[in-house]
């Protein structure tokens, strides 16, 4: 490998090559557009479109692309070569300002949730100034946002800019308060760490069910699975470690801060987790970082699984979305300060924070209701899908004097006077190695682990930024007013801590005695993503964003819609292959297991004619007990598949929740067991233990 440092964003038309390659002028006004936030002119997106056609050429690129993330919450591209004919049958390579600002898919075919109507059916793309352009695959591609012609937000990083930046706007609000007059913008730091599962190609070509829906609808439990915990932090198989060594390398030449890799719990199970970065660009990135995951294990024969629960009994794999909030001068806003301003500032954000955390919670569960995500949530080896956050031992000691007007022990102090006392130093690795939480303080920021592996980040990030704003908001309105700042300040924080304290549970999330006290609580749990989503496009949740900006109650409505849908038809595809499975692969192969067990009792009885059959007997029993059940839940899927009553996207979800997938749930446990009792040789498809341990 090259020097990393001259690798590091080599592909990237960044900062440093624009400050290189433009006229001081030209720079100066980017720089400006992007600090006051204001489209930019014509002749500046001339002059950075000339300059980034240039740089690309020289990198070898051919074609440009508007690259945008759609609903569907994948990234969607569309290359156009530079080239432009002139006279003599020559071309030009060619690029402007227009095409680099704006360009227009023909985007009839994204889902739209009913935003678009088809005889309007196109969008349009627009640079998005805060994200810088790269080279992939010989193709300079552009961050853009995706609109529709009447100004609807299409895609996944449009609402996250305007929350980041409404955000921002109640954050600055309460920083003045504080008599902070240099902050002019704070903004959301995002580390997202991503799981995947690596297997080999060959056995992954054999399994119709991994190919068409990312995941094993089929397999018995293997004999050695994670009992043994010694794949976890284990030592990187030598193929895997050259997979992650040239992963890195090509992240990084995309500016990608790749920075931690180790083995996860679940043989072939392995996480990546970059340095952390403003919010706008972790989304970027983490879209960037599973296409290259992907593309990386196509080059070493193997396939990176990026779904939720690829193997049952098995751990799933998930993204732990760390957030923070932090100033442009540099303070980050959820640290625990030194001095009693630091503390009561950090007080009130903690507040903000668990007052919208127990307001939101069916907000929160909703933005990670994806299909994949329901074998995971709840299920004791990721957080349970009740939302609550986790503080530990020693904040929430502080937090429950607050509450009381207690002392707190270790500084054997009288009542925690906010912004006069200095709070207890909170250590950092006291924060949590709480796993079972699905919302920790780790420190310095919350850690937001309810994600499914294979989601884009912005819709959890754009319901936290939200939400915060929305805190910050009221809480900037009420202290604007306060005659005595601190007298207002003491009672907000305590009157905050108190109505809301029900949201903080520090104990073990995966034990059952939490869903009871929960319940207690008034929390909410919902278990599946049918059920989560009907919570989701609520009058109370289509306020809080039409009020801040983020989303149009008619943007909101076509995200419930497309959830819903895609809830609907992952399912549906999912029961589709099954069937196909049975009846083409797994079926044939038991009969013919059958008669090979028929010819064997055949054979030993012609020739001797009393010898003893009984074994055979039972197993072809078995198999043909077990085949009629999987004949008949076969049938009774593709029954119900076929059937789906009219009726609301809800109804239609939950139709397939507690119809569709509880029947593929019967098919599968007839194949499995049957698995168990047929001819390793007969059976159509590679083992559990055959792709867990397929990388070697
Ligand atoms: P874990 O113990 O969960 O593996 P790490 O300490 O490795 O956590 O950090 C996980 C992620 O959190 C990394 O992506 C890291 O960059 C990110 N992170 C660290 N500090 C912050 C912060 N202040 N804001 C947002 N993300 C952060
Ligand atoms: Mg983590």
């Amino acid at each position: 490998m090259s020097k990393v440092t001259e690798v590091f964003g080599s592909m990237v038309f960044n900062e440093e090559v624009m400050r290189q390659r433009l006229s001081g002028a030209c720079y100066q006004g980017w720089k400006t557009c992007i600090e006051e936030g204001k489209p930019l002119t014509l002749e500046i997106a001339n002059e950075i479109a000339n300059a980034m056609k240039a740089w690309a050429i020289e990198k070898g690129a051919t074609h440009y692309t508007h690259w945008f993330q759609p609903m569907t919450g994948v990234t969607a591209e569309k290359h156009e070569s530079f080239i432009a004919p002139i006279p003599g049958g020559r071309v030009l390579m060619q690029f402007s300002g227009k095409e680099l600002v704006r360009g227009e898919p023909d985007a009839s075919s994204f889902p739209s949730g009913g935003l678009r109507a088809t005889f309007e059916a196109r969008g349009y793309t627009a640079w998005d100034p805060t994200a810088f352009a790269f080279i992939k695959d010989g193709s300079l591609c552009i961050p853009t946002v995706f609109c529709s012609y009447g100004g609807h937000a299409l895609d996944k990083k449009t609402p996250l800019l305007r929350s980041l930046d409404e955000l921002s706007r109640q954050a600055v609000r309460i920083m003045r308060l504080f008599g902070d007059t240099q902050v002019k913008k704070v903004t959301c730091h995002v580390g997202p760490e991503q799981e995947y599962f690596l297997i080999d190609r060959s056995v992954y070509e054999k399994r119709e069910d991994i190919a068409l829906t990312g995941r094993t609808l089929f397999g018995a439990k293997p004999p050695k699975g994670q009992e043994l915990e010694d794949h976890y932090y284990g030592s990187i198989k030598p193929r895997v470690a050259a997979y992650m060594a040239e992963l890195d390398e090509e992240l990084w030449k995309l500016g990608v801060l790749a920075k931690t890799k180790h083995n996860e719990v679940a043989p072939a199970q392995h996480e990546l987790a970059p340095i952390y970065t403003d919010a706008n660009t972790a989304c970027d990135h983490n879209q960037l970082t599973m296409e290259v995951m992907k593309r990386v294990a196509a080059r070493h024969n193997m396939v990176c699984l990026l779904h939720e629960k690829p193997f049952a009994g098995v751990n799933g794999s998930g993204k732990h979305n760390n957030w923070s909030l932090s100033t442009d001068t540099g303070k980050n806003l959820f640290k625990p300060g030194s001095t009693p301003s630091q503390n009561a500032r950090f007080l009130l954000f903690l507040a903000a924070f668990l007052k919208g955390v127990d307001e939101y919670q069916d907000l929160i569960r909703c933005t990670v209701a994806i299909p994949g995500n329901d074998h995971r949530l709840g299920a004791q080896e990721a957080p349970p899908a009740i939302v609550s956050v986790f503080l530990g031992d020693e904040l929430t000691a502080v937090v429950d004097s607050i509450i009381n007007g207690t002392e707190y022990v270790e500084q054997g102090k009288k009542t925690l006077n906010i912004g006069v006392d200095s709070l207890p130093q909170i250590r950092q690795d006291n924060t949590d190695r709480n796993r079972t939480s699905p919302l920790a303080f780790t420190g310095n920021k919350f850690e937001l682990r309810m994600l499914g592996s294979s989601q884009s980040i912005a819709g959890p990030n754009i319901a936290l930024n939200t939400i915060m704003a929305e805190e910050l908001q009221q809480f900037a309105d009420i202290l604007e007013k306060a005659e005595n700042f601190n007298a207002a300040l003491n009672e907000l924080i305590k009157k905050t801590l108190t109505d809301h304290q029900r949201i903080i549970f520090n104990g073990n999330g995966y034990e059952e005695a939490w869903v009871k006290e929960a319940e207690r609580r008034g929390l909410s749990n919902l278990t599946c993503a049918a059920d989560a989503l009907t919570h989701y496009y609520t009058p109370k949740n289509v306020a809080l964003f039409e009020k801040h900006g983020v989303y149009t109650a008619e943007e909101f409505a076509a995200r419930s819609e497309i959830h819903f849908e895609n809830y609907c038809k992952v399912i549906n595809i999912e029961a589709s292959t099954m069937v196909d499975m049975v009846k083409r692969d797994i079926y044939p192969a038991v009969c013919a297991f059958m008669a090979h067990v028929a010819g064997t009792i055949t054979a030993k009885k012609s020739a001797i004619a009393d010898i003893d059959c009984s074994t055979e007997e039972k197993l072809l029993r078995e198999l043909s007990r077990l085949s009629a059940e999987l004949m008949d839940s076969c049938a009774e899927l593709e029954r119900k598949s076929a059937a789906v009553p009219e009726g609301t996207l809800a109804e239609e979800a939950h139709y397939y929740r507690y119809q569709v997938f509880a029947g593929m749930e019967r098919l599968r446990s007839a194949a499995d067991a049957l698995e168990v009792i047929t001819g390793a040789s007969y059976w159509p498809y590679p083992s559990y233990s055959e792709i867990l341990y397929s990388v070697r």
